[in-house]
């Protein structure tokens, strides 16, 4: 039958990290941050998951977040059930407090396992999108551009105050911030120190999705 396969394959087949992958999802909870990964976009830090403004955006859906779990898990096959409840715990929280603060009218959640299913990096995660009616975000799915982070913040400032749960995963300082041209790893971090966010970060303009006025 068309699409049907049933012989068994052995789950390793189904992965496809390579051997030295420097996973951004573990990194970042260890201070090692980058421009598409850094402190200021995590909203929200539970025993077994975390929660972050996504990098990249969507034409008409800017603050999507993604939620992580703790632990580096590839894909959704193995997945331990005790992470896949704290993901979705933490998935429908994240959906309230965007449904709660952002002008929007509805939520969608993916997650994608394997390149043929337009995974792009390989520690599982789940996209968290506001919608909007018309806004096209299965039709254009190849339209995302990568988003500076000083427009990221003003987003993770909002769901981080709806939310009101820890925002930092306890590390004492940043083992290494990303390279900066001309400084050692040392006095780079040490200038940098923490990425600590204040509330009253300006909001960057982004014309199609307004956030709810403060209340
Ligand atoms: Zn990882």
């Amino acid at each position: 039958m068309p699409g049907l396969d049933e012989r068994p394959i052995p789950l390793a087949t189904y992965r496809h990290q390579p051997d030295s992958y420097d996973c951004p999802f573990c990194l970042v909870q260890r201070g090692v941050f980058t421009e598409h990964n850094q402190l200021g976009d995590v909203v929200a830090v539970t025993e077994l998951a975390f929660a972050c403004i996504s990098p990249q955006w969507w034409p008409a859906n800017p603050g999507a977040a993604l939620v992580v779990p703790r632990g580096h898990h590839e894909n959704i096959y193995d997945f331990p059930a005790a992470a896949g409840h704290a993901v979705w715990d933490l998935v429908q929280q994240v959906a309230l407090a965007m449904r709660t603060t952002y002008v929007c009218e509805g939520i969608s959640i993916r997650q994608h396992n394997e390149p043929a299913g337009d995974q792009d990096v390989w520690h599982l995660h789940v996209h968290v999108f506001p919608r909007h009616r018309g806004d096209g975000l299965y039709e254009r799915h190849n339209k995302a551009r990568w988003v500076a982070s000083e427009e990221r913040a003003g987003y993770a400032d909002v769901l981080a105050s709806q939310l009101n749960l820890q925002r930092t995963f306890g590390v004492e300082r940043p083992a290494h911030i990303f390279a900066v041209p001309g400084d050692s790893a040392g006095d780079s971090a040490g200038r940098a120190g923490w990425l600590v966010r204040g509330s009253s970060r300006p909001m960057a303009s982004t014309s199609e999705c307004p956030r709810r006025a403060a209340r």
